[in-house]
C-alpha cells in the first residue's frame, strides 16, 4: 500500500488503539504495547556486552540492538497477545540518546509504519521518564516536580501537564548514574555499577569518609557530579594506593552513595518548597537506589510531600513510558512523517534559555495552558 513519506498526517487514535512502542537510546532494546492506557506487554532485554568495558561502548550497543529488536517486538506482541495487524499505531524514542542506538530502532519502527500503513510518532526519552509515573496504579497530580535521574541524565522539572513541563536545573558534567558506574568502574566493580554500590553500601557507614556536595549552597537547581568522581579517585590514590582491600569497599560505598542521595534529595526539596509544588515522581534507573529511596521517604514524609516512584520496570529505559506520550500525542492528533531523524543532543545542550524546555514540539505550546495549570511559584 502506497503512503506519503514525507508530511506528518492529521491522525485519530481512539481511546482504546493500541500502540506498539520502541525504545533504544542507550543499552536496553524494549518493545512495549498499550491496549488504551494499560500497558499490556514491556519487555526489556539489557545488554550485557558492556561490563567489561566499565561502561557502554556505543558500536555494540548499536550492533546488539539490531541482533534482538525483531524478537523483542514479537515478544512484545506476543505477550499482549496480539499480532502486527492488531496494532494502530508505532511509537519510538528519536532522542536524546546514541545516535548508533536510536538509528535501529527508529529504523525499525519507520519500517513498520510504512508496511503496515501505521501512524508513527517519534518521543523524546527524558519526556518518557518524565511523565513514568503515570503507568503505575497512584498517579502524580499536575503540576508536579520530576527528578529525572539515570545513567545519561539528572534533571529536575516543573510538570504541568501532558503538554508542558520546564527544567528547573540539570546536571552540568556527569550524571548521578556516571557517578556511580565511574566509582565502581575505579573500585573494580563492574558495569552498571550503581547496583553493586548499592549492595555494597549496605554493610558500611555513610559518614566513614566526608565526600563532597557540589552546588549545595548555589540558589540554583543545578548538579554537578564530576568533582565526586575525582575526590573518590584522588581518595582511592592518598589512602589505598596499592588498590582497595574488600573489607573497606562497604565504607566507600556506602559514603559515596550517601554523597549522592544527600544532593539529589535536599535539591529536590529545595524546588518543591519553592514552588510549592506537593507531588514528587523520582525515575530513570538510578531511582533503584535504596538509599536515595528511603532518604527521600524520610525527608519528603517531614516536609509534607508525595513521593511516586514507578515500577522498575518503568524506571530504567523501557517502551511502555514511550508509548504512554506516543498515545497522548496520538490523541491530540498528531504524528510524524517518516523522514523525521535521531540526535544525541543532550539535555544541557538543549537548553537555549533558562527554564525552557522548547526542544519539545508538544511543549512549545506552553503559553496556550500555562495561565490554567500554573502551579504557585
Ligand atoms: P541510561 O540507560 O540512560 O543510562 P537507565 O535508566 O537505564 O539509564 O539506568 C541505568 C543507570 O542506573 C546506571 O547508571 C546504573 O548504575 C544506575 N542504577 C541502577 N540501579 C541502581 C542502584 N540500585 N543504585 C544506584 N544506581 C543504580
Ligand atoms: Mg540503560
Amino acid at each position: 500500500m502506497h503512503q506519503d513519506i514525507s508530511s506528518a498526517s492529521a491522525v485519530s487514535l481512539a481511546p482504546d488503539g493500541i500502540v506498539l512502542a520502541i525504545e533504544t537510546s542507550c543499552d536496553e532494546t524494549s518493545a512495549a504495547v498499550l491496549r488504551g492506557a494499560e500497558v499490556a506487554s514491556n519487555v526489556i532485554s539489557s545488554q550485557l556486552e558492556h561490563s567489561r568495558y566499565g561502561g557502554v561502548v556505543p558500536e555494540l550497543a548499536s550492533r546488539a540492538h539490531l541482533s534482538v529488536i525483531s524478537t523483542v517486538v514479537r515478544e512484545a506482541l506476543s505477550e499482549a497477545g496480539i499480532g502486527i495487524a492488531d496494532v494502530d499505531a508505532v511509537a519510538v524514542t528519536s532522542h536524546p540518546g546514541l545516535v548508533g542506538s536510536l538509528i535501529v530502532g527508529a529504523n525499525f519502527a519507520k519500517g513498520l509504519a510504512l508496511r503496515y500503513s501505521l501512524p508513527l510518532v517519534a518521543v523524546n526519552h527524558i519526556e518518557g521518564h518524565i511523565y513514568s509515573a503515570f503507568l503505575n496504579a497512584e498517579q502524580p497530580e499536575f503540576p508536579f516536580l520530576a527528578l529525572v535521574v539515570s545513567g545519561g541524565h539528572t534533571a529536575l522539572f516543573r510538570v504541568f501537564s501532558f503538554r508542558r513541563a520546564e527544567v528547573l536545573g540539570s546536571t552540568r558534567d556527569d550524571a548521578a548514574g556516571e557517578a556511580f558506574d565511574k566509582t565502581a568502574k575505579m573500585l573494580g566493580l563492574g558495569y552498571p555499577g550503581g547496583i553493586a554500590i548499592d549492595r555494597l553500601a549496605a554493610g558500611g557507614r555513610a559518614d566513614a569518609i566526608a565526600f563532597p556536595r557540589a552546588m549545595m549552597r548555589d540558589d540554583n537547581f543545578d548538579f554537578s557530579f564530576s568533582g565526586l568522581k575525582t575526590a573518590v579517585r584522588t581518595y582511592l590514590q592518598r589512602e589505598h594506593p596499592g588498590g582497595v582491600a574488600d573489607a573497606s569497599l562497604p565504607d566507600i560505598c556506602a559514603s559515596l552513595q550517601e554523597a549522592i542521595a544527600d544532593v539529589l534529595v535536599r535539591k529536590t526539596l529545595r524546588a518543591a518548597d519553592r514552588y510549592g509544588l506537593r507531588d514528587i515522581v523520582i525515575a530513570g534507573g538510578v531511582s533503584a537506589n535504596s538509599r536515595l529511596r528511603s532518604l527521600f521517604a524520610e525527608q519528603a514524609r517531614r516536609a509534607g510531600r508525595r513521593v511516586l516512584i514507578p515500577a522498575i520496570e518503568f524506571c530504567t529505559d523501557n517502551a511502555a513510558m514511550i508509548g504512554l506520550i506516543g498515545r497522548q500525542k496520538l490523541l491530540g492528533g498528531s504524528a510524524d512523517d517518516l523522514q523525521f531523524t535521531v540526535h544525541s543532543r543532550p539535555l544541557r545542550a538543549e537548553r537555549r534559555k533558562p527554564g525552557s524546555f522548547r526542544d519539545i514540539p508538544a511543549f512549545a505550546a506552553k503559553e496556550a495552558d500555562s495561565a490554567s495549570s500554573d502551579g504557585g511559584s
